[in-house]
């Protein structure tokens, strides 16, 4: 785990070109995978992956650091589709929005989301990739509560 708390100017420069060297190496081994990567400018939320398209969008609107883990998140969804027994642990990933109309589903999506981001990290420490686990964990669960927001949200509750 890295700490970087105090760091001078030239030291966040340095970082940034890290994370900017990281994302275009990444977006390589995306590509190497069959998925194209888009980089969008747009709302906070437009990171995703779109199966039919095997297309990955990140949004510009984050710094290079985020848009890695973004970017390792996104993957993280391809690896644990692409996983054995991937219908037996999630049956409901593949449903539509509007199908999603019970607890028991969005859970299971939501469970989904948690998988992905632990593949995340999977991801990052075989590519080698340094993590800032807290910058790493509140984005990660700046996500999730967007999830855990749309759950509550709906009726059936
Ligand atoms: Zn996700």
């Amino acid at each position: 785990m890295i700490k970087r708390d105090g760091r001078s100017k030239k030291e966040r420069a340095t970082w940034k070109n890290y994370y900017t060297y990281t994302l275009a190496n990444l977006m390589e081994y995306t590509k190497q995978l069959g998925w194209s990567v888009e980089l969008r400018r747009g709302s906070a939320s437009l990171n995703e992956a779109n199966f039919d398209k095997k297309l990955i969008t990140i949004n510009l609107n984050q710094r290079p650091e985020l848009r890695v883990y973004a970017l390792l998140h996104e993957l993280g969804h391809v690896s644990v589709r692409r996983s054995q027994g991937y219908t037996y642990k999630f049956p409901y990933g593949e449903l539509d929005k509007s199908q999603l109309n019970t607890n028991r589903k969005r859970i299971g999506i939501l469970e989904e989301e948690i998988a992905a981001w632990s593949k995340a990290l999977d991801i990052a420490k075989k590519r080698k990739i340094i993590i800032d686990r807290e910058v790493f964990d509140r984005d990660k669960s700046r996500c999730l509560m967007t999830y855990i927001k749309w759950l509550r949200r709906e009726p059936g509750w």
